[in-house]
């Protein structure tokens, strides 16, 4: 903290950030839909966003040493093209992978009654999809830290030592097909419109890319409501209790309900990651989960080169934003 963050227009920025921004997103995401090319324009003000939230990193950031280089901008890009671009890359570029999927699966989902209540305003059906999107994000994710056999995927997200803007959509694209599969198909099955898809995958990405910005922002109350910067600084913690904890994508509605919101009042940790090893390169990053040494480096387990296992005897043998605690024992055989 420097003495310019108790300056009033500081402050009042700090404030305003979040919102501002969001509802930036919106807004133009709201323009882009009623363009001749909608994903071509919803791209354009997603990137206008990543770079306005870049700039005011340089500006106002919440942790310094966070500015600094990782060696990871290139995977981080790499894998935000093929996880959240999806099906969408191949006709532009990448952006995110739910408005893609309703985009070019809608059309052929037919036959199913139709429950959803396509009579009230557009905005309330939006709220009502994100609650129950939410509870398949909020399932996928925490069984992602929970289950060992999905954290060899998730692993890749909480790899990184800086959050900041890039690497948002830093995911492994069995985690994100994952994911996906649990938030979409219920509402698939529902019979939601396509403008809920939309308007969910805008909500999505927009705040997506706020809860990784390395801004000073205040949120206060919205932390109550929306997954914000600082609840999700928490859930990089490397400290298990702290980083099991703020599932939620985008509400943590489901996280308050199910005992995993965590808000303490003091400074989430600036020192981040994971004790488990990613591979260096993407495709090694790719890979790494399939084979049973890659997935014994990911949850930080020795392994000596005729394939047995060493035994290390400290913390370091699990992985410290997995789900197990120190006490436990690590079941690879049926899973690896
Ligand atoms: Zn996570
Ligand atoms: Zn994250």
């Amino acid at each position: 903290m420097t003495d310019k963050s108790a300056s009033p227009p500081y402050v009042l920025l700090s404030w305003i950030l979040w919102p501002a921004l969001f509802a930036a997103g919106l807004v133009g995401a709201g323009f882009a839909f009623k363009a001749q090319a909608p994903l071509l324009w919803f791209n354009v003000v997603y990137l206008a966003i990543v770079f306005a939230i870049a700039m005011f990193e340089r500006v106002m950031p919440f942790e310094k040493q966070w500015l600094n280089r990782d060696g990871e901008t290139f995977n981080d890009i790499a894998h935000t093209l093929l996880s959240k671009g999806g099906v969408q890359l191949a006709a532009a570029m990448g952006a995110t992978a739910p408005m893609a999927v309703a985009t070019v699966a809608h059309p052929f989902v037919i036959g199913l009654p139709d429950m959803w209540p396509g009579s009230w305003p557009l905005m309330l059906q939006v709220a009502l999809g994100l609650v129950i999107a939410e509870f398949g994000l909020y399932v996928a994710h925490r069984a992602a830290h929970e289950i060992l056999s999905l954290w060899r995927f998730h692993a890749l997200h909480h790899s990184v030592e800086r959050l900041w803007v890039v690497n948002t959509g830093r995911f492994h694209f069995m985690d994100s097909l994952f994911k996906i599969a649990l938030s979409q198909l219920p509402l698939y099955l529902l019979g939601a419109p396509l403008p809920v898809f939309l308007w969910i995958g805008a909500v999505t990405a927009f705040i997506g890319l706020l809860t990784h910005c390395n801004i000073d922002v205040r949120t206060g109350p919205l932390d109550l409501i929306f997954s914000t910067p600082r609840l999700h600084r928490w859930h990089h913690s490397r400290v298990l209790a702290e980083g099991n904890t703020n599932y939620g994508e985008n509400l943590v509605l489901w996280d308050q309900l199910f005992g995993t919101y965590f808000n303490p009042d003091r400074r989430p940790p600036s020192n981040i990651g994971i004790s488990g090893r990613v591979a260096d390169s993407f495709i090694g990053q790719l890979l790494q989960p399939f084979s049973r040494k890659g997935y014994r480096q990911i949850l930080g387990r020795r392994v000596h080169p005729d394939g047995q296992e060493i035994a290390t005897g400290d913390r370091g043998s699990l992985s410290p934003s997995g789900a197990i605690s120190e006490n436990h024992q690590v079941q690879t055989d049926s899973t690896a």
